[in-house]
């Protein structure tokens, strides 16, 4: 579809499966929407609660520490409003109350553009297609389509005010010949490591900072990624110097 058939884009939400996997692949991009005056939120399916290395830490303590870590890191790239929807980490299959639970944030934030995780499983990285993220990927597509748009679809919905919502446009991170996020040459320089200001979470041992600086091959400092969008030297996470590469882009209404 041209591209002046699109409305334009005011809101954007992300589903992805845990915390910290918008931050891993997507949040430069991410920040540059966001220092482009578009409102981003956040739909995180589970608290990440199988998750942490630190055999000290009490159990019961990671779902509220990763959801913590999640909105930090969140607001590194201007991001100040998430929704939990608390499920099981590790157990998520595409149920009909996940289709329904993300229909309804969908109806909701009233996205132009949903953001979700591939559900299909990538060879070449298969760390990228953990179980849960297959599972959410291909909820979020049954709840861009047909459930969100459907008015009759989970009455529930309807009657707690819900309306329907026709989303647009979805962009899917992670896929088949994703190699990190972008095939495009012209970003080769740009990886996937994860932005800096993930750097000292639960989920990550040592701070992984290289690949930060999209193109200079500089690398930007922890504090430089905590800066106020608009104040930052450079994107916090290097491949989202000019977005995602077109390939990765499938249009809903095209169908
Ligand atoms: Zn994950």
């Amino acid at each position: 579809m041209p591209d002046d058939d699109r409305p334009p884009i005011e809101r954007i939400l992300v589903v992805t499966a845990h915390p910290d996997d918008v931050d891993f692949g997507a949040a430069g991009t991410i920040a540059t929407w966001t220092d482009a005056g578009i409102q981003v939120v956040y739909c995180v399916i589970t608290d990440g609660d199988a998750g942490g290395f630190d055999p000290s830490v009490p159990r019961s303590d990671i779902p509220a520490i990763r959801r913590a870590e999640q909105e930090a890191a969140a607001k590194t790239v201007g991001v100040g409003e998430i929704h939990f929807l608390g499920y099981p980490d590790g157990r998520l299959t595409v149920s009909f109350e996940l289709r329904r639970d993300i229909s309804r944030i969908i109806r909701l934030v009233r996205p132009q553009r949903v953001v979700c995780q591939s559900p299909e499983r990538n060879w070449d990285r298969l760390g990228t297609s953990h179980p849960d993220h297959l599972a959410a990927g291909e909820a979020t597509l049954f709840a861009v389509y047909p459930d969100a748009r459907n008015p009759f679809a989970y009455p529930e919905l309807a009657e707690e005010g819900f309306e329907a919502h026709a989303v647009p446009e979805i962009w899917v991170m992670g896929g088949p010949g994703q190699a990190p996020m972008s095939t495009s040459p012209a970003r080769s320089t740009a990886r996937s490591r994860p932005c800096a200001a993930i750097a000292a979470s639960s989920r990550t041992p040592t701070p992984w900072t290289s690949g930060c600086a999209p193109g200079s091959g500089e690398r930007p400092s922890r504090a430089d990624c905590r800066k106020p969008p608009g104040q930052r030297r450079s994107a916090p996470c290097g491949w989202a110097d000019a977005g995602w590469d077109p390939a990765t882009e499938v249009t809903a209404r095209r169908r």
